[in-house]
């Protein structure tokens, strides 16, 4: 929060995340499973959902308004009140499958406003880049059987097996997984963009573009061994931007999912958003 108000951003309009709705999180999860959330919010300390994944008394609350953040600023952006948009919210949504909280994630806010896009506005085709360095697993589960979504990833931990794989294409070829190796950089990163996920992301042409943005790429992360620097978050945000610029005017939401390191952190979110201004 302190990297966004520096001098360079005084222009930009903030507003505060107004809560989400049960209606926009049910077209993702399953009642039962957002009941359970909220059921085993506690009054003190903290609960957890599984090994990484903890709640406190301000979880729910925090989880809701990342969810409502999101869905608004798809909301500004389908309407022309704003060009794009970034929500910094806590916590993180990419991991969040239907039915279960994983990986810090209690809801999966970015798929929450995949679906609120095609519901609300009637966008058709929805794009979703993950440029997190965990992959998007509820993201890619939630998408894998509609032909609306292309879920991009371009960065990877040590992954061998699992989800992410390359050859997880979607039912309708819609997902795109770049996996890197352990200890790639800029170049590996820049390479799998540019030779495969922008061309993917070009052909298929969406009516808006949804960006699950991860700082934890970043070299000076301690949860990844990938080395990327601040500018590449900046050189593919411009990237993104151009795609959409040609596709959908320019139309963006990217939200926040991880990032350990917290200078990396500041860092990245700065030049991310310092691109989404044009600059
Ligand atoms: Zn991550």
């Amino acid at each position: 929060m302190a990297a966004l108000e520096t001098e360079e951003f005084t222009f930009l309009h903030r507003h505060e995340a107004p809560k989400g709705t049960l209606r926009q999180i049910e077209r993702v999860h399953a009642p039962f499973y957002v009941e359970a959330v909220f059921e085993n919010i506690p009054n003190h300390g903290h609960v957890h959902l599984d090994s990484d994944t903890a709640m406190n008394p301000f979880s729910g609350e925090a989880a809701l308004r990342a969810v409502g953040g999101i869905c608004a600023a798809v909301d500004a952006v389908a309407n022309g009140e704003a060009r794009n948009a970034f929500c910094a919210v806590r916590p993180p949504g990419h991991h969040a499958e239907s039915s279960a909280a994983m990986g810090f994630c209690l809801f999966n806010n970015v798929a929450v406003a995949a679906e609120h896009a095609r519901a609300v506005h009637g966008m058709e085709r929805v794009a979703v880049v993950d440029f997190d360095v965990h992959h998007g697993n509820g993201t890619q589960t939630t998408f894998f059987a509609t032909a609306i979504c292309s879920t991009g990833r371009a960065t990877s931990g040590p992954a061998i097996q699992g989800p992410g794989m390359e050859h997880e294409t979607g039912v309708f070829n819609n997902i795109v997984n770049v996996a890197l190796k352990p200890g790639s950089g800029s170049e590996e990163f820049r390479r799998g963009y540019a030779e495969r996920i922008l061309p993917a992301l070009r052909n298929f042409h969406p009516d808006i573009l949804l960006i699950s943005a991860g700082f934890d790429a970043h070299l000076r992360d301690p949860l990844a061994q990938i080395r990327l620097q601040t500018a590449d978050f900046a050189w593919v945000t411009r990237e993104l931007l151009e795609v959409a610029e040609k596709c959908c005017r320019g139309r963006v939401v990217s939200t926040l999912e991880g990032g350990y390191d917290l200078q990396a952190l500041a860092d990245s979110t700065a030049a991310h958003v310092r691109a989404l201004m044009g600059h």
